[in-house]
């Protein structure tokens, strides 16, 4: 089998950009399961279903299929196609359409309720098992990856950066996509969700007790990268 790796840690400490740095160097699958609360949120905003309605969003939950496809080139995000199994549901490329203000709220509020989580698992299990039996192995990132998803995962790291550090890339990240909210809104809205995501009752964001931590406050994307491939293949 493949290696498995997980990198764990709140919003804008770089963890996507590593994972997926990661991933290419080592020729793994990449598992952003931020994405895949994301996707759901987005779906039930199409449908109407409440952020807060829990047995709606399962329901939904229960039903949902996502797949990452590789990016048309390198170093972009890879697509991710969202659908479900209800017959004559429509696939939707929600690649770009996820990653608004909008749906990074949203996407924190769906994944604060237990039957929701409970739900994504067996869809996070089986994607990153097909590629670690084929060889290929996974690099899965998101927020309890290492606690709950995959706690018997033998390369856990817990990415972590100042307050400061992490809204600062994240609004240039923004920025780029061509979105201009203030650096102010960004910081207001991220500290929002650090506070949602590690208060809550299920699966708070948390470092697992055998994870390595990396401060990447001073250091780029490559001295991160480069410490965790080392760490997993010395
Ligand atoms: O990583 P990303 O910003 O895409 O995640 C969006 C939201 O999804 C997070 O703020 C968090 O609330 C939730 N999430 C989660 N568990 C994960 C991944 C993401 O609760 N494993």
């Amino acid at each position: 089998p493949g290696p498995l790796i997980v990198i764990d840690g709140p919003a804008g400490a770089g963890k996507s950009t590593v994972a997926r740095t990661v991933a290419e160097a080592i020729g793994a699958a990449l598992l952003d399961t931020g994405a895949i609360y994301r996707g759901l949120a987005y779906l039930a905003r199409e449908r109407g279903v409440d952020w807060d309605d829990e047995p709606g969003l399962a329901a939904i939950a229960a039903t949902l299929r996502i797949e990452f496809q590789p990016a048309a080139e390198p170093g972009a995000p890879q697509r991710v196609l969202i659908s479900s199994d209800e017959p004559g549901a429509e696939t939707l490329d929600v690649t770009s359409s996820i990653r608004t203000p909008d749906i990074s709220d949203g996407a924190s509020r769906v994944s604060r309720h237990q039957a929701v989580r409970a739900a994504l698992l067996d869809i996070q299990r089986a994607i990153a098992a097909t590629s670690v039996e084929s060889g290929h192995g996974c690099v899965a990132e998101g927020r309890d990856m290492g606690t709950v998803v995959f706690p018997d995962a033998r390369h856990k790291f817990f990415l972590t950066a100042s307050a400061a550090a992490r809204a600062g890339r994240r609004h240039k990240e923004l920025v780029a996509r061509g979105q201009a909210p203030s650096r102010t809104q960004v910081e207001v809205e991220m500290a929002r969700r650090d506070q949602r995501d590690s208060s809550r009752a299920t699966a708070p964001l948390q470092q697992a007790k055998d994870a390595a931590l990396i401060d990447s406050s001073e250091l780029d994307v490559a001295a991160v990268v480069s410490r965790i491939l080392a760490a997993v293949d010395p």
